[in-house]
């Protein structure tokens, strides 16, 4: 009798054709496993394709591996869960402990919409049972899955504890990326190196542009912090909960301790990042060298004369009676919802502020609009007019650039057999496999979404 022939088949569920809804199934080895269970963001159609049914039986899953605690891979378990699944969640450590603020606010948004019954999935006990069933990993320790079967997470310096997931299969390699830190970051070490892989699974959010030098975003940001300061202005920054506002709270850190930037209030206006925080704080050892010799002077990475850390919403109204100059800090990153649309509504229209802008806006979001230059931009149901200045400093950006994409391919380009460009828009996406079929001569290819493809190992 023939051996049954060994190969692992990949069907690309979501994140093809998009940056946010990453959905990966992994049939290997008589397992089914996933990768990643993200909402898809952004545009008002997307919110019905999240509540669409799993195009696969959740009870069926063996094993849900998430790369990062971005909402974007992880915002789905909670309806895996009420559809059944009972498997397994494993990630690294640091991504276990940020998600559960992370879905709890989710779930605080997300489980009032009685419409259409998102108050029966996004519900304490769901994310209970999520909690329950989910396992935390170092980097590099191995999971056995089964004899020839095996995994480990490796450091993809996006965000705090986000992994490459590294799958081994009869000594066949495959390597899902989750998404790419644009490295050196302030605070985490760089994404590891791969070599030696055979097939890659990665993203393409800036699989088109490449962002400006990194050397120069704490100048930037600098500079910004000053002109408002003179122009006794309010500096509004829509910013990620998670991994951006500690980044920016390092970095002001830094500037205020080293006298870079007068002391002036800074008001961290968002319960999540505040949440966050604390988080990082119980995993310091996962900061970069730079960040753990900076601890050795300065305790407090993430506190600094100014600092408002505002919690409640009675507080953060009164942020609006402090006169200027000062910062504010707050989400959503997109201006789509939270604090920031207030303070957007109360501070666009003054000239004397400054609006900054240091993250991926999504096509169509408003924060995309005002980056482009609209002079009015419809901000959560009203008419706002722009007339503050308009900032973008993209060296902070989570993501590798277009360059930075190609070199971490080439690094693997002796063995690997075939390239699947994923979590971009379209553009960004044929754009890398363009130059990664011209510049490397790699097979690489952007699936559509539901398409399969089976691997030979
Ligand atoms: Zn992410």
């Amino acid at each position: 009798m023939k051996a049954m022939e060994k190969t692992a088949k990949i069907t690309f569920y979501g994140g093809t054709g998009s940056v946010t809804g990453a959905n990966f199934l992994l049939e290997i080895d008589g397992k089914k496993i996933l990768i990643d269970c993200g909402l898809t963001q952004g545009v008002k159609v997307a919110d019905d394709v999240n509540w669409d049914p799993f195009p696969y039986d959740p009870k069926e899953i063996d094993i849900l591996f998430l790369s990062h605690a971005h909402v974007d891979h992880i915002g789905r378990i909670p309806k895996l869960i009420h559809e059944g699944f009972h498997g397994e969640i494993y990630s690294t450590l640091p991504t276990r402990s940020l998600a559960s603020p992370m879905l709890e606010d989710t779930a605080g948004i997300l489980g009032k919409n009685e419409k259409i019954g998102l108050d029966k999935i996004y519900t304490e006990a769901n994310i209970k049972k999520t909690l329950a069933l989910w396992q935390g990993f170092e980097y590099h320790q191995t999971i056995k899955i089964s004899p020839n079967l095996e995994v480990f997470f490796m450091n993809a310096g996006h965000i705090l504890g986000s992994a490459m997931t590294l799958f081994t299969y009869n000594g066949k390699k495959i390597l899902f990326t989750g998404d790419l830190g644009n490295s050196p970051s302030p605070i985490l070490p760089d994404t590891e190196r791969i070599t030696n892989i055979d097939y890659l699974i990665m993203e393409s959010v800036y699989g088109d542009r490449n962002h400006e030098s990194r050397d120069d975003r704490r100048k930037f940001l600098e500079e910004t912090i000053e002109d408002n300061y003179k122009r006794k202005g309010t500096l509004i920054i829509p910013t990620f909960s998670l991994e951006r506002s500690q980044e920016l709270l390092f970095e002001f850190n830094a500037l205020v301790e080293g006298n870079r930037i007068p002391i002036m209030p800074i008001f961290l206006d968002s319960p999540l990042a505040i949440r966050l925080t604390e988080v990082f704080k119980q995993f310091k050892s996962y900061f970069n060298e730079q960040a753990q010799k900076a601890m050795v002077h300065d305790k407090y990475l993430f506190d600094f004369p100014g600092l408002h850390n505002t919690l409640k919403s009675e507080e953060s109204r009164m942020i609006n009676d402090v006169p200027g100059p000062k910062i504010i800090i707050a989400g959503s990153g997109m201006s789509t919802g939270g604090r920031i649309v207030h303070h957007e509504r109360h501070y666009l229209p003054d000239p004397n502020n400054t609006l900054l802008l240091t993250g991926y806006q999504m096509v169509g979001s408003p924060g995309r609009l005002i980056q482009e230059g609209m002079k009015t931009v419809r901000i959560t149901g009203e008419e706002v007019v722009v007339r503050a200045r308009v900032v973008t400093i993209s060296g902070y950006s989570g993501h590798k650039d277009s360059d930075s994409l190609l070199s971490f391919v080439e690094d693997t380009q002796d063995s690997v057999k075939k390239v699947f460009v994923v979590m971009g828009e379209p553009k960004s996406s044929m754009f890398l496999v363009q130059k990664l079929r011209d510049n490397l001569g790699i097979d690489a290819s952007a699936p559509e979404q539901g398409s399969s493809v089976t691997l030979p190992c």
